[in-house]
C-alpha cells in the first residue's frame, strides 16, 4: 500500500472505527472537529458520540474547497481534528493541492486526517507525503476497493500519533478471518486494481452519457460514483427504483446538494441499464 517507511500503521474495524478511535483520543472539554460539508457523515456522528463539538465549513457551490473559510475556521476554533476527505464523499471532489497545503499549514495545533477511502479511483494520494508533516494522518480502507465486508481500515502517520491512538484501540479489533482475507487480498491486489481501473474508465463514459441527458448536471468525480444535479431528486430516485436501479438521493443532506443524487459507477452493462432508466426522466 506504499506506506512510507517513516510511518507507523494502525488498523481499524473499517476506517469508521479509526474515526471513532481518533474522536475518543481527542475528547476533552471544549475539543472541536472541523470538516468541510457536505462530507462523510461519520465525522460528525463520531465527534458527537465522543462529546466533541462539530463545525461544518461549507464547500463552494461547485463543491471545491473553500480554503479561505476552512483556514478561518481552523484559526477561530483551534480544532483537535480536521477531516478533508480526498476525494470527498458524496461530491467526488479532489481538492486542489495548494488548498490542501494551506489547510495543513494553518492547522498547526490540529491533526489533519486525510481520508482516502476512495483512493483506488482517484489516481492521486497523500500517502507518499504522510511522514512529511507532523500534523497529518492518511487514512485508507479496503472497503471501496471491493471488500467492504471484511471491515479493514488503516491509517499511516508518524509513530508519535499512532502510539497515542493505539491506547484507545479496542483489543483484538481485527479478527483473524479479516487478517487472513487481507493477506489473500495483498496477494491479488492486481485483480482489485484492475477492477478499479475499469471503473475509472467506465466513470468517464457514464459522465459523458449522463451530461448529455437534458436537465442533468454532472460534477467532476474522483470516486466510483457521480454526483448529479437533476430536476427533482425524489422523482429521480422513485423513477429509477421502478427500473430496479437503486441510487442515493442526497438532496436533503445539505442545502448545497439540493436535487442532487449520487450514482454508483458499475459495469458497462449496469451503467447502460441505469442510463436507460435515467432517460425516463423527461424534463419538465
Ligand atoms: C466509506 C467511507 C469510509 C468508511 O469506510 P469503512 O468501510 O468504515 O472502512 C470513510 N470515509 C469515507 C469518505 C467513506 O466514503
Amino acid at each position: 500500500m506504499r506506506v512510507p517507511a517513516a510511518c507507523d500503521v494502525l488498523l481499524g474495524n473499517g476506517s469508521d472505527e479509526l474515526i471513532s478511535i481518533m474522536s475518543v483520543a481527542c475528547s476533552k472539554p471544549g475539543a472541536k472537529v472541523v470538516a468541510p460539508v457536505p462530507g462523510f457523515v461519520m465525522y460528525e456522528i463520531s465527534a458527537k458520540f465522543a462529546h466533541l463539538e462539530f463545525i461544518g465549513v461549507p464547500l463552494k457551490a461547485d463543491f471545491t474547497l473553500d480554503a479561505d473559510a476552512l483556514v478561518a475556521a481552523i484559526g477561530e476554533h483551534a480544532p483537535a481534528l480536521v477531516y478533508p476527505a480526498y476525494p470527498n464523499n458524496p461530491t467526488g471532489t479532489l481538492y486542489d493541492d495548494a488548498d490542501m497545503e494551506r489547510v495543513i499549514a494553518a492547522a498547526k495545533r490540529s491533526l489533519v486526517v486525510i481520508d482516502e477511502a476512495y483512493q483506488p479511483f482517484a489516481g492521486k494520494s497523500w500517502m507518499p507525503r504522510a511522514a512529511d508533516f507532523d500534523n497529518v494522518v492518511v487514512m485508507r480502507t479496503v472497503s471501496k476497493l471491493g471488500l467492504a465486508g471484511i471491515r479493514l481500515g488503516y491509517m499511516a502517520a508518524r509513530p508519535e500519533w499512532i502510539m497515542q491512538f493505539d491506547k484507545v484501540r479496542p483489543p483484538y479489533n481485527i479478527n483473524v478471518l479479516t487478517q487472513a482475507t487481507a493477506d489473500f487480498l495483498l496477494d491479488h491486489l492486481d485483480v482489485l486494481d484492475a477492477q478499479a481501473a475499469d471503473l475509472r474508465a467506465q466513470r468517464a463514459v457514464l459522465a459523458r452519457e449522463v451530461a448529455a441527458l437534458p436537465g442533468m448536471t454532472v460534477f467532476p468525480s474522483a470516486g466510483n460514483f457521480l454526483l448529479v444535479r437533476v430536476q427533482d431528486a425524489a422523482v429521480a430516485f422513485e423513477t429509477l427504483l421502478t427500473s430496479r436501479v437503486l441510487i442515493k438521493n442526497v438532496g436533503k443532506m445539505h442545502p448545497l446538494l439540493a436535487d442532487c443524487v449520487r450514482l454508483t459507477v458499475g459495469t458497462a452493462e449496469e451503467n447502460a441499464h441505469m442510463i436507460a432508466a435515467l432517460k425516463k426522466l423527461a424534463p419538465h
